[in-house]
Order: C-alpha cells, then structure tokens, then sequence
C-alpha cells in the first residue's frame, strides 16, 4: 500500500502547482474568506488502512455532502416513505433552482438538491426542536468518524442564516405545497447547521466508510443502514451528487460522489475504499475544480471506477 501513499502525496503536488484553481462560493461570506490554495485529500481502505496528503487534518465547512448523511437519518426514521416527498431523479439544474418545483407540485427531484435537503431536513426534525436534530446528526458524525472533535462552526451556520434567502424560497414553496411538516425557519434552522458541518478530509473520509461497506461501520460492526440502502444512496450520489455537473463527474471519475460548495468531494468506491478531497475553488457548476481533477487522477491510476469489473488494486 506503499503506493497509494506514493499517489496521494503525487497527487497533493501536482494540484499544489495548478494556478487555476476556480472561485470560493461567495454567496456565503463566511466561505468566501478560505485560503483558494488549500488542498487535502483522505484515503480509507476497506482493510481499515488511512492515507492522507496535503491539508488532510484541516478542518472546513462540508456543506451539501451533509445532505448524504442526512438522507441516512431520514430513511432510518421513516423507510421508503420518505420517497414519497422527494424524488430520485437528477435534476440537470443548479443545486439551489426553484423552477423544477412549480411543476412538480412542490416535490423535489431528488434529495441532494437544495429542496430534496430541505425535506430531508425536515423528515430528520420529525416535529422535534431543531436542537434535538442538529445535536443526533452531531453524535452521528462522530460516531462515524471515531472522532468526538467534529464540529459544527457556528459563524458558517450565522453566515449562511442571514444570507441564505433563496433556501427560505425553497422553503416557504414547499411548505406551501404541503412538503415541509414543521415550521420552515426550524427547518433551514437544522438544514444550515448541517451544512456548517466543520470536518477535515481525513475525518470526512472514515465517516464515509459505511457506504463503502454495504452499509456497516467497519470500527463498531454496527449496522448503520442496510446493505440496499447503502446500493441506493451510492446511486443517487452517482446521479445526483454533483448537481448538474453530474454526468460529467461520473463520465470522468466514475465512483459515486457528493460535492459541497465549501469544496469538499466525499467519492465511495464499493468493497474498496472512502475517499475525501478538498479543495475550495469551484468551477462553474458549482463542483471543487481541483477535488474533482484529483478523484479522476485517483481514479485512473488505481482503476477504482465501479464501471471497471475487476476494481483493481
Ligand atoms: N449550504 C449550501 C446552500 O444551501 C449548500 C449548497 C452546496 O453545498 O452545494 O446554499
């Protein structure tokens, strides 16, 4: 395993000489003030081995590949019902549009959109107080992650409460539409802390680890979701994981992944391995630049694609 580490640290330099590194989200002012020349990235295997190159202990803000763990959530309260506010088909718009929603009668497309998070959000508060769901997706993530120094940074969460109008849209159509069963600010209450999550690649790495292993955590034998819905939650990574720039990731990587705007990647390779990569500058659509060169170089150098039967190394 030697050579992963030899790829990784490969990797880290190459990205370190890449001058074009795409833009911060601005929409955020708290995002807008990370440092665009960091670069991290995490390797767990399924033996349980770590690798990490560049900013890999650096904790930043994991915005929407919140949304993965908070779909886990919802599906363990409520099951297959959940499909019955949000739907499970790309969207081919941009990750906050409300146009699709007028038509589809206020049922989003799918739930890693803004307005399929906001539901998901909503089916995780289930009629509680916002503390209560902020602090379980909390203790979640550090049960995943092994890690009880996971945070959530509160000035992110502030940032994104005050300026985050077009959620409160998203919100408020659906509630009107009858989708959303609590009050809609106690639901973007939950939905920006979850997106404040504060974790480091390596730390975003082992909580992705379940999805990796049929749905079992791999430190405890606790069966976090089942082995279906673990297929399941893959494939909407695939599909829907990057917004509209969907396609083209799974076309150049090949692995389900989940991007956020504060320019994390979380990329599962089945049976094989939990990768996080971070690096802040998006491209147009919204996707880390870099994160996203550096998963297709990892990709192509160990043939992790689940499109390669043999899933080599
Ligand atoms: N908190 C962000 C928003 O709702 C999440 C978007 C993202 O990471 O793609 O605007």
């Amino acid at each position: 395993m030697a050579d992963l580490q030899d790829l990784l640290d490969t990797i880290a330099a190459d990205m370190a000489a890449i001058e074009e590194r795409g833009r911060s989200a601005d929409y955020i002012p708290a995002l807008a003030r990370v440092d665009p020349a960091r670069f991290g990235i995490a390797v767990v295997t399924a033996e349980g081995h770590s690798f990490t190159a560049g900013d890999a202990e650096t904790p930043f803000s994991i915005q929407s590949i919140s949304k993965v763990f908070m779909l886990t959530l919802a599906l363990g309260k409520h099951g297959d019902a959940l499909w019955r506010r949000v739907g499970r088909e790309p969207s081919g718009s941009a990750f906050n549009s409300i146009v699709q929603l007028e038509f589809e009668h206020g049922i989003p497309r799918n739930p890693f959109i803004n307005a399929g998070a906001i539901v998901v959000a909503d089916a995780v508060l289930d009629r509680g107080a916002p503390q209560g769901a902020i602090g379980e997706l909390l203790r979640f993530m550090r049960f995943l992650a092994e890690d009880d120094a996971v945070e959530i940074d509160i000035e992110v969460a502030g940032s994104e409460a005050r300026t985050g109008f077009r959620n409160l849209a998203l919100a408020n159509y659906m509630k009107a539409f009858g989708n959303l069963r609590n009050a809609v600010d106690d639901v973007l209450n939950v939905y920006f802390n979850q997106c404040a999550l504060a974790m480091s690649c390596r730390q975003l790495a082992m909580a992705g680890r379940y999805l990796s292993a049929d749905g079992l955590h791999p430190g405890t034998g606790h069966q976090v979701i089942s082995a279906r819905r673990a297929r399941r939650v893959g494939a909407l990574m695939l599909t829907c994981g990057h917004y509209d720039g969907s396609g083209e990731f799974a076309f150049r990587v090949g692995i389900p992944g989940k991007s956020g705007v504060g320019g994390g990647i979380l990329g599962i390779v089945p049976g094989k391995a939990s990768i996080a990569v971070w690096s802040p500058g998006l491209n147009e659509r919204g996707n880390s630049l870099l994160g996203s060169l550096a998963l297709e170089r990892l990709s192509e150098a160990t043939g992790w694609s689940i499109f390669n039967g043999g899933l080599s190394i």
